[in-house]
C-alpha cells in the first residue's frame, strides 16, 4: 500500500475480522465465561468455582480445549453428534450450501434444502407419516406436535372440543419450552413451573432396580392407563411419549413391549400417539428410529438432536396425513396451523441433515452403531457387580449407571434390597465427570446416573478407553465416602472380574 496514500474513512474499510483467541489461555476464557455466560441447567454459584473446559475445536470424537487438552466426547456433545466431529461430508455440505444462501423463509417461499430433506425423512421414517413440519429444537418439535394434535381434534369432522387433554408418562423429558414442560414429569426440572402448566395425566412407568423388576411391575401401570381410558377416553388428544426408553430419566428403559401395549391402548381409544425420538432417532436405538424396534407407529413424530447430525439446530415434526388432512380448508374456516419459527427450514441445517441423513443410510452404518452399543456393554458389564452400582442401563447405544452409597444384593425377583442412594448435596454423578474429564473423558450425569452416549462412529479402542476412565472416575468418586454399612461382598466380587479383565 502506498504510504502517502490517506487511509480511507471508516466505512469503507475492510470490516474488521473477529479477533483472533489465542491471545487468551483457558484460565482467561473461564474468567470471561463467568463474567459474562449464564449456563443451561447450571447453578452459577457453583460454577464459580470450577475449572471446566473451554472447547475450540474437535477431531472425530475428541474434543479439544484451548490449551490442547484433548477430550473423549462421551455423550456426543448432548446426544446430537451422532457421526462425531468436523464429518467430512457434512463440513462439505455445509460449506456448498454457504456458497448458495443460508437462510431463506419458508413463510411464502419455497425452499430447496427443507424440500429435499423432508423427501429423504420421510422415505426412512415410520410407515403412515407424510407430512414435515420444521422447528428448531426437541422441545419445539415436541410444541408443534402438541398444537398439532390439540387443533386437529377442533377440526375433525363436526369438531371434537372434547379432547384437549394429553396423556403423558411419569418422568418424561420433552424439553424446556412451557408445553413440553407441561407433559413432562421430572419434578426436580418441572416442579417449580407448575403454576404456569396446563393439565397433563401421568401414566405410571415400570419402576424397580432391573429389567425383571420393571417388567413384573408393568401390569400395574397399564392398568392405570386402561383405567383413565376407560373414564374419560374421549377427553385426550393425544398420548405423547419417549419410544422404549426415558432418556433424561437416566436412560430407563421400558420393559420390552411396554410402549406397543401403550400406544395400542391408546390407539384403540381413538387417542392420537406422539412418539419423542428427539434423543433415540437415527440409529442410538439400534434401529434408525426406536418406533421400529418397539413396533409402534406414531401419528406424529418428534425429531432434533442427532437430525443434523449434532451440527445445526433443526428439528422436524413429521405427522400422519389424518392430522394433516384435518387442517385443510377453506381460508376463512380458519383451520391453518399458526405456528411457525423464523429459523423454520432453515437451507443450512437442513443441508447438515441431509448429509447426517445420507451417512445414516449408508451399508454398514448401523450395524457399526450395533456393534459400539455391544462393545460399550461388554465394557460396562464388570460395574454390574460394583458395590455402588445400583444397575447399568442399556438401550442400543445408550447407557445410564445408576450409583448409590449402598445396596443389597440381587433378588431373584429382579429386585434389589437395601437400596440407600447418595446424598444430593454429595453430587456423586458430577464427581465422576469431573473424575472423567481429568482422564481425558467428558461424560454428563444425571444426577446420579453416568450417561454414555457417544458418537456412534466411535471405534473400538476409543470406546474401551472411554470404558476404562469412567470405571476408574466411578472409583474415585465413590471412594472415601464413610459408606454406612460395610461391603456385602460384592466388592471382592468386583475386584475379581477386573482382575480377569486385565484391567
Ligand atoms: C433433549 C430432548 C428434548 C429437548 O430437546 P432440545 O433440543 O434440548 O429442546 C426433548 N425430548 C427428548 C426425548 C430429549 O432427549
Amino acid at each position: 500500500m502506498d504510504p502517502d496514500e490517506p487511509s480511507p474513512p471508516q466505512a469503507a474499510r475492510e470490516p474488521r475480522p473477529p479477533q483472533p483467541h489465542a491471545a487468551r489461555d483457558g484460565a482467561a476464557w473461564r474468567a470471561l465465561d463467568r463474567r459474562v455466560l449464564w449456563h443451561p441447567f447450571t447453578q452459577q454459584r457453583g460454577w464459580s468455582g470450577e475449572d471446566f473446559p473451554v472447547i475450540a475445536s474437535a477431531e472425530g470424537c475428541t474434543l479439544i480445549d484451548v490449551d490442547g487438552r484433548r477430550y473423549l466426547d462421551g455423550v456426543s456433545s448432548l446426544w446430537c453428534a451422532i457421526h462425531g466431529h468436523r464429518v467430512p461430508a457434512i463440513d462439505a455440505a455445509v460449506g456448498a450450501q454457504l456458497a448458495r444462501v443460508a437462510h431463506s423463509t419458508l413463510l411464502g417461499l419455497g425452499q430447496v434444502e427443507p424440500i429435499a430433506l423432508a423427501e429423504e425423512l420421510l422415505e426412512v421414517a415410520p410407515p403412515g407419516l407424510s407430512r414435515v413440519f420444521y422447528s428448531d429444537s426437541g422441545s419445539t418439535a415436541v410444541e408443534v406436535a402438541l398444537k398439532m394434535a390439540f387443533q386437529h381434534w377442533r377440526h375433525v369432522e363436526g369438531g371434537d372440543t372434547r379432547r384437549t387433554r394429553f396423556l403423558c408418562l411419569q418422568d418424561a423429558y420433552h424439553g424446556d419450552t412451557i408445553g413440553s414442560v407441561s407433559v413432562g414429569g421430572i419434578d426436580l426440572f418441572h416442579a417449580t413451573f407448575r403454576p404456569l402448566l396446563f393439565a397433563a395425566v401421568q401414566v405410571p412407568v415400570p419402576h424397580g432396580p432391573s429389567p425383571t423388576a420393571r417388567a413384573h411391575d408393568a401390569a400395574r401401570c397399564l392398568a392405570v392407563l386402561d383405567e383413565l381410558l376407560a373414564d374419560g377416553a374421549d377427553t385426550f388428544a393425544a398420548l405423547v411419549l419417549e419410544p422404549g426408553v426415558q432418556g433424561a430419566a437416566g436412560i430407563r428403559t421400558l420393559p420390552e413391549g411396554f410402549t406397543a401395549e401403550l400406544v395400542a391402548r391408546a390407539r384403540a381409544a381413538g387417542v392420537l400417539v406422539i412418539a419423542d425420538e428427539v434423543a433415540t432417532g437415527f440409529g442410538r436405538s439400534g434401529r434408525l428410529f426406536a418406533c421400529e424396534r418397539e413396533v409402534v407407529r406414531p401419528d406424529l413424530l418428534c425429531l432434533a438432536k442427532g437430525l443434523s447430525g449434532g451440527y445445526l439446530p433443526l428439528a422436524a415434526t413429521l405427522a400422519a396425513e389424518r392430522v394433516y388432512a384435518a387442517f385443510l380448508g377453506e381460508h376463512e374456516e380458519l383451520k391453518t396451523f399458526f405456528h411457525g419459527h423464523t429459523f423454520t427450514g432453515n437451507a443450512l441445517a437442513c443441508a447438515a441433515a441431509r448429509a447426517s441423513l445420507a451417512l445414516c443410510r449408508a451399508p454398514g452404518w448401523l450395524e457399526r452403531a450395533r456393534a459400539l452399543g455391544d462393545e460399550l456393554a461388554a465394557g460396562l458389564a464388570p460395574l454390574a457387580a460394583h458395590p455402588q452400582v445400583l444397575e447399568v442401563r442399556r438401550y442400543g447405544a445408550m447407557f445410564g449407571i445408576e450409583l448409590v452409597r449402598a445396596r443389597g444384593a440381587l433378588r431373584a425377583d429382579g429386585g434389589v434390597d437395601d437400596v440407600e442412594p447418595f446424598p444430593l448435596a454429595r453430587r456423586t454423578g458430577h464427581r465422576v465427570a469431573l473424575a472423567a474429564r481429568a482422564r481425558g473423558a467428558v461424560v454428563r450425569p444425571l444426577g446420579d446416573t453416568v450417561v454414555l452416549m457417544p458418537p456412534l462412529t466411535m471405534d473400538a479402542s476409543d470406546a474401551r478407553r472411554l470404558v476404562r476412565i469412567v470405571c476408574e472416575a466411578i472409583d474415585e468418586a465413590v471412594r472415601d465416602d464413610g459408606a454406612t454399612r460395610p461391603p456385602t461382598g460384592h466388592e471382592a466380587a468386583s475386584r475379581r472380574v477386573r482382575a480377569e479383565d486385565g484391567a
